[in-house]
């Protein structure tokens, strides 16, 4: 299977205060799991006993059988990892637990620290033995490095102005949930309503499936801590957070559900309104406008709706494909993009179409998709994505291709429409997709689309 796609790399998930709440969190991680299918883990405690389970696989097969019954307590927290920084094996699944001061700790981690191998450097240098090629655990040591050994809150402090970079954090701490957001707000985190007790999730798609009310966003560099009877108290990294965000736009075109909320708006309206500037902005001529399912499906109603031309399932999805796949023998191979997709050729013969897709990465499986079209006898295959040329790597917690593999960096949209060999190709404009998003330039990270990293680079 062909998947040329910025993946989106981890979930993250706590509940207090809440009885099961480790069946909470794991609900939670089913409704994430769009965001890492690599492994999944959760940590929960009664007070004097902690529970852990980790997994390689999709949440539901790690937490199938008895796994999760011997789950117990009323604070939990869990996390779905897509491997970015550190090996892909079960020593890297989080959230990783360590006991100091005669007490566990548990932290699971959404993000990437920028300087985390400077900080492991000198750490290790220090005496330090780390168990993980994971960057989580850099922040696990300099928690229990920490000058202030009573207060759990200001340990968490200390180390976070230690690191940078992008994280949202949840720690488990004796009978206290800690969510962290690095100062930048880089990653999303939301708190929500859960009966008499709270939840925190990396989206909101995560309450939704449980029955928890959405309550706010935790704030860029906020520190929340949420005890086990429910009481609330905020702290701050740094003061000069405040005014700071610069959340992660891509969280808006391709990586969020389209049924999460990201500062107060709908990620489905704002998908849907990128394809209503792109069709302002790249007008065509065509009998239908086709999504490349499932990511172009907004976009593409944006622009049918903006356009009025017929919006039209051109392309098939088969749902059920997934990493067992095994291709049957040498001789027929090459399945590429069609074991995914297939053309509705009955629909498109003869016609002109617009293609629309939130992003382009490498340009490989576009090309293929294109192919196929002319294949199935499409007259005229027009390409249009809903956000600007990805002409960089992420260094914050999101899977990219080298810059030299995105097609953007090196070629004009004109190599690559030669290239991916549509009949034309546009993209929506910077101006376009803060216009979508209806905020200002400033409180977002768009490294990938302009090359300028609010937080650094390794
Ligand atoms: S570089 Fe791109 S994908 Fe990474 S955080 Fe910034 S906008 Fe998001």
């Amino acid at each position: 299977m062909i998947e040329d796609k910025f993946h989106d790399e981890c979930a993250v998930v706590g509940v207090v205060n809440v009885p099961e709440a480790a069946k909470y969190c794991y609900l939670g991680l089913y409704a994430m799991q769009h965001r890492g299918q690599e492994g999944a883990g959760i940590v929960s405690t009664h007070g004097t006993q902690v529970f852990a389970h980790r997994d390689t696989g999709l949440v539901a097969d790690v937490f199938s059988g008895e796994a999760l019954t011997g789950l117990e307590g009323s604070l939990a927290i869990g996390h779905t990892r897509y491997a970015t920084f550190g090996r892909k094996d079960k020593s890297n699944l989080q959230p990783l637990t360590a006991n100091f001061l005669n007490s566990s700790f548990s932290i699971a981690h959404n993000g990437n620290l920028v300087n985390a191998r400077s900080i492991r450097d000198r750490l290790e240098k220090e005496g330090s033995i780390f168990s993980t090629t994971s960057d989580t655990e850099t922040f696990l040591h300099l928690i229990a490095k920490a000058k202030d050994k009573q207060s759990i809150v200001n340990r968490v402090i200390e180390a976070a102005r230690k690191v940078e970079g992008a994280y949202s954090l949840v720690v488990k701490s004796g009978q206290n949930l800690i969510a962290v957001r690095d100062p930048a707000g880089v990653r999303p985190l939301s708190l929500g309503k859960l009966g008499s007790g709270y939840m925190v999730a990396s989206e909101t798609c995560a309450f939704d499936l449980v029955g928890a009310e959405l309550v706010r966003e935790i704030e860029p560099g906020e520190v929340l801590r949420i005890t086990d009877s429910g009481e609330l108290e905020s702290f701050r990294i740094d003061e000069s957070s405040k005014s700071r965000s610069a959340l992660c736009v891509f969280e808006y075109v391709y990586f969020s559900r389209p049924d999460s909320v990201i500062d107060g708006k709908s990620v489905y309206a704002v998908r849907k309104q990128l394809g209503y500037e792109l069709a302002g902005e790249h007008p065509v001529d065509v009998d239908y406008v086709i999504p490349v399912p499932d990511s172009g499906v907004p976009a593409a109603l944006g622009f049918a709706q903006s356009s009025k031309i017929p919006l039209e399932f051109g392309l098939i999805r088969n749902h059920y494909v997934g990493r067992t796949f095994i291709e049957p023998q040498q001789s027929i191979r090459d399945f590429g993009v069609k074991i995914k997709l297939n053309p509705n050729a009955k629909l498109l013969a003869g016609k002109k179409v617009v293609l629309v897709d939130d992003s382009l990465v490498r340009g490989t499986t576009s090309k293929k998709i294109v192919a196929m079209l002319r294949q199935a006898g499409v007259k005229e295959v027009h390409f249009r994505i809903s956000s600007p040329p990805t002409i960089s790597p992420c260094h914050y917690g999101i899977d990219t291709p080298s810059k030299e593999e995105l097609i953007a960096s090196s070629n004009s949209t004109e190599e690559i429409c030669e290239f991916i060999a549509a009949d034309s190709l546009a993209y929506l404009s910077m101006d376009g997709m803060y216009r979508a998003v209806e905020q200002k330039r400033e409180n977002y990270c768009d490294a990938c689309f302009s090359e300028n990293y609010p937080c650094g680079v390794p």
